[in-house]
């Protein structure tokens, strides 16, 4: 599937809704292409109280409710047709279902990848290794 095939199917998805006062869905829509050749798609959801979610988050868990969690391929979109990255919160979120995902193609230019791992070149977990001389085989 190339960049813009997972894109349509992004789109297909983009639909701007409000449900309640507090709570919008759809300004943001994603898909991702697993290392099986599935496609799962998600939407965002804003909501009061900072309780909702991004478009990646919602179709990582799906892909994950279907037993998988490596991605080959990841596409958002805003409401203006933008391809947009995923944040930080969504970085991590891939890194950590799969250690795999540093090499997942995000689509922010059409034909040009970026690997996660450029996104995310500092990970969480790195800070928890032994600091240099922490070691107890050092005697100190
Ligand atoms: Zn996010």
């Amino acid at each position: 599937m190339d960049d813009t095939q997972l894109i349509e199917r992004a789109q297909s998805v983009l639909h701007w809704r409000q449900l309640t006062d507090e709570c919008v869905a759809g300004e943001v829509s994603a898909a991702l292409l697993t290392s099986q050749g599935k496609v799962y798609v998600g939407v965002s959801i804003s909501a009061g109280c900072g309780i909702g979610f991004c478009a990646e988050h919602s179709a990582i868990a799906a892909m994950v409710t279907d037993g998988e969690t490596r991605i080959q391929k990841l596409v958002a979109i805003s409401g203006d047709g933008k391809l947009v990255p995923p944040c930080g919160r969504c970085r991590e979120l891939l890194y950590q279902i799969d250690r795999g995902n540093l090499e997942t193609e995000i689509v922010l230019e059409i034909g040009r990848p970026t690997r996660l791992a450029e996104l995310l070149p500092r990970r969480w977990q790195d800070l928890w290794a032994p600091a240099a001389g922490n070691d107890s085989k050092d005697g100190a």
